[in-house]
């Protein structure tokens, strides 16, 4: 049996996997592999299955299955499986430096002084104590955020369509009526065909003004000219982001858009969350060799 390695995991899985089979990390064996490892950057679709005689089994180390085409791979017998809980506190902790950091002006402020200036002055700060945190999806990753809302103070709100009710957050029945009433919106739900493009011109018109929103969920469940206009006009007052139309972005017009912050896909890469997922990974393989996965 062969495990494939096709994107990065900790540096001490490959040791750990030995026990089970043959590892690699040449993707060009990939026709070889029984049990393929991926991240985010490696993408199963029809045509990798199709070059995968051999394979029986894919783990992605992480949250979203949007990189495997599920369905093809059920129809050819594949078990597909993530580590759903391994990523959440990874995720929510850098959802807050970023909530942390926009109205703290730690980017602007650390540039500047980079660049010689003394903005003192200049650099207005606003608090989180008391502002209100919107949080759409409200799953593992959206409920380690409201956590964190409540330590600072917060009044957390959320709209989920599958949570009613939550111990911390305060659920409403629409989007609207979350970005309504929030100074700061957390985007944690998956991308499907309902969240594609779900804030848009159109539902962001409901945008309290001056609000700041931070995307860990995904890229594409956002229309990033319809964020970049509202940047621009200010009724939008900031735009972080972790997550991109593709990974890396090409041609995206946040680059260039005032009041961003921008992050390269590292939600997950913490040093312990590598492990935790490599914890999962070499069980859920020690399972899978004794036919109980
Ligand atoms: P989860 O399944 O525990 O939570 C997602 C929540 O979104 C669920 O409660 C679900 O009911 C809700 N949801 C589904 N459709 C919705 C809709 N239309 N509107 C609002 N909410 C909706 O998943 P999780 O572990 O919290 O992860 C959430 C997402 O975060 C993942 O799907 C993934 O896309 C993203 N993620 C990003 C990174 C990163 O590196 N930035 C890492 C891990 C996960």
């Amino acid at each position: 049996m062969l495990i494939l390695l096709s994107d990065a995991f900790d540096a001490s899985l490959p040791g750990k996997l030995k026990k089970f089979a043959d590892v690699t990390d040449d993707k060009s064996k990939v026709a070889e592999a029984e049990v393929v490892l991926i991240r985010s950057k490696t993408k199963v679709t029809k045509e990798y299955i199709d070059g995968a005689p051999k394979l029986k089994l894919v783990i992605r180390g992480g949250v979203g299955l949007d990189n495997v085409d599920q369905a093809y791979a059920k129809s050819k017998g594949i078990k597909v499986f993530n580590t759903a809980a391994a990523s959440s506190v990874a995720v929510a902790e850098l959802a807050f430096a970023m909530m942390i950091a926009m109205p703290n002006q730690i980017v602007t402020g650390h540039n500047s002084m980079k660049e010689g200036k003394w903005l003192k002055k200049e650099l207005k700060r606003t608090e989180l104590y008391q502002k209100t945190l919107g949080v759409l999806g409200i799953g593992r990753i959206g409920t380690e955020i409201a956590k964190r809302g409540k330590a600072f103070d917060m009044k957390v709100v959320a709209y989920d369509p599958f949570v009613k009710k939550h111990d911390i957050a305060e659920m409403k029945s629409s989007v609207a009526d979350v970005l309504k009433v929030s100074d700061y919106i957390s985007l944690n739900m998956p991308l499907t065909d309902d969240t594609k493009g779900m804030l848009n011109k159109n539902t962001l018109k409901d945008l309290k003004d001056g609000a700041y929103i931070i995307n860990t969920g995904r890229g594409k469940c956002i229309i990033e000219e319809d964020i970049v206009e509202l940047l621009k006009s200010g009724k939008l007052k900031g735009y972080a982001t972790d997550v991109w139309y593709s990974d890396p972005p090409e041609n995206s017009p946040l680059i260039d858009a005032p009041n961003v912050l921008l992050l390269p896909h590292i939600g997950a890469s913490t040093t312990e969350n590598l492990l935790r997922i490599g914890e999962i990974v070499e069980d859920m393989i020690g399972k899978y060799v004794k036919n109980e996965l």
